[in-house]
């Protein structure tokens, strides 16, 4: 099993720091984010240590997906919430702090105020074809 000393996700999988656990799984480890943007919000993090899910085995990504929707509905129920959002920032570019993947759970209710901003933009004429063809590629390799 992968686990980096000095990590603190992994340090916390190995009850070096406290955190405030809901859900102990073989694959993964579910606690409540120390910063929450909303009451319940949640971190669910591989038992081993991957920096990102671009470099995860698809089979421990998929064990790690599959608590998903159990610990979704019970931290949206429990936080009496309607609704929640599943974030990873995926990269320090995409605004990952943590090296250690984790999945956010974040609890959402009408009216909530929390928001994203999506500064959404446009194709130019073929662009999406092309960005379309160099997936189909990548994924062929
Ligand atoms: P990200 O920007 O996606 O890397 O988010 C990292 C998250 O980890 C933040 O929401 C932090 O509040 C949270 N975090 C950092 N250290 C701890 C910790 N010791 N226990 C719980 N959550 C933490
Ligand atoms: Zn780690």
């Amino acid at each position: 099993m992968s686990s980096e000393p000095n990590c603190v996700f992994c340090r916390i999988i190995r009850g070096e720091i406290p955190a405030t656990v809901v859900h102990r799984g073989d694959a993964c480890l579910a606690f409540l984010d120390i910063q929450p943007l909303s009451p319940g919000h949640t971190l669910v993090v591989p038992t081993q240590h991957y920096p990102t899910l671009d470099r995860m085995p698809e089979q421990l990504a998929g064990e790690v997906g599959a608590a998903l929707p159990r610990l979704g509905s019970a931290v949206m129920r429990a936080a009496g919430a309607t609704g929640f959002n599943v974030l990873i920032n995926n990269g320090s570019d995409a605004g990952q702090v943590v090296p250690h993947l984790h999945i956010h759970l974040i609890p959402r209710r009408a009216g909530d105020g929390l928001g994203f901003r999506w500064n959404v933009r446009g194709y130019q004429p073929g662009e999406a074809e092309r960005l379309a063809e160099s997936v189909r590629r990548e994924m062929a390799e």
